[in-house]
């Protein structure tokens, strides 16, 4: 990295908390909440529980230990999820599911919409058979790489596998962002499913965090399951108190990312070059010319601007967040203009 990245399209997870946020963290009330004492992270998971529509939730330490707890409160050993190949947990989670929970994932292609076709869907299920894994829960994402699933596909999709007798797990991870996005409740996308894990850490804000929400009965085993993987926290509270803040001022904001990133896709669309699909929400895919590609990286590093090019050197992720505000966008819009206007 040349230059410090002023400018830091990276990820949704670089968000710092902002003075609110870190007053409400040096206020909260704590207590050890491995004895259940701690009334702040208490109070964010009947909020959370609340706004999902669920009888309960837990709050845990990353998004990855989320899913995981999901996958094994689902799952015995032996048993299989079905997965999308590009969805966050079977792809970016460092095979946990396999390793921690020895439970087998059956991955499915993801569509360019982000969703898994139904009828893929039901050939992977396992009929009741010896030879066979247990086919248990289906996993979905939403959103997956930005994009929104529909209301009506996940309800589809959770009644099939209700049908053959399967659990159902979202990762939202981003599911305020599709709430927003869709203007709907949240607890409508949550409906179909069993389990919902969701971010407090990526576009709402929050340093830490992430929160598990469903059954009474599966967040018991889900609590359980988390003290085993080493995540049961003490005076908790310090961060439940900055997810709190986030879900008082963080969520309505995000329709202003999501009109960032529509702004630098189109902008960047416009560039020779390069090519751009529309997003749905806060991140935005950007294809460059091979021509181009690292010279553009280079150029936009050296200005403070950091994306992510870890999906082949010509592909290009950018994610807009509330530490990259309108004139960021504007001013990255202008550096790259910058750029393609050197090129010769
Ligand atoms: C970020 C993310 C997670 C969890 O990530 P952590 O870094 O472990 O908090 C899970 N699913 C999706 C889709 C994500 O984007």
């Amino acid at each position: 990295m040349t230059a410090v990245l002023q400018y830091d399209f990276r990820s949704d997870t670089v968000t710092r908390p902002d003075e609110g946020m870190r007053a409400a963290m040096v206020q909260a009330v704590v207590g050890d909440d491995v004895f259940g004492d701690d009334p702040t992270v208490k109070r964010l998971e009947a909020e959370l529980a609340g706004r999902l529509g669920k009888e309960a939730a837990l709050f845990v330490p990353s998004g990855t230990q989320s899913n995981l707890i999901a996958l094994m409160a689902h799952c015995e050993r032996g048993d299989e999820y079905l997965v999308g190949q590009q969805a966050h947990c079977y792809r970016w989670e460092a095979g946990g599911a396999a390793v921690l929970g020895s439970i087998q994932p059956q991955p499915i292609e993801n569509q360019a919409d982000g969703t898994l076709r139904l009828a893929d869907i039901e050939a992977a299920i396992k009929p009741d058979d010896p030879h066979f894994a247990r086919s248990r829960l289906l996993a979905l994402e939403n959103t997956i790489g930005g994009k929104v699933l529909p209301i009506a596909y996940m309800e589809e999709a959770a009644a099939l596998a209700r049908r053959h007798g399967l659990a159902c797990h979202l990762d939202g991870a981003r599911v305020f962002n599709a709430a927003v996005a869709l203007g709907e409740p949240v607890a409508r996308l949550a409906r179909p499913f069993d389990t919902v894990s969701v971010c407090l850490s990526k576009g709402l804000g929050a340093p830490v965090g992430s929160v598990l929400v469903g059954s009474a009965a599966l967040i018991a085993k889900a609590r359980r399951l988390r003290k085993m993987l080493g995540g049961g926290l003490r005076q908790v509270g310090i961060l439940a108190a900055a997810g709190l803040y986030a879900l008082e001022h963080n969520v309505a904001r995000l329709a202003a990312d999501h009109a960032n990133a529509k702004t630098l896709a189109l902008g960047l669309g416009k560039l020779p070059g390069v090519t751009v699909a529309e997003p749905d929400t806060n991140i935005v895919f950007v294809e460059i010319a091979p021509r181009y590609a690292s010279a553009f990286a280079a150029y936009l590093a050296d200005h403070g601007i950091g994306i992510t090019s870890a999906y082949g050197a010509t592909r290009q992720r950018w994610v807009t967040h509330l530490d990259v505000d309108r004139e960021a966008v504007e001013h990255t819009l202008a550096v790259a203009t910058e750029f393609f206007s050197m090129q010769t």
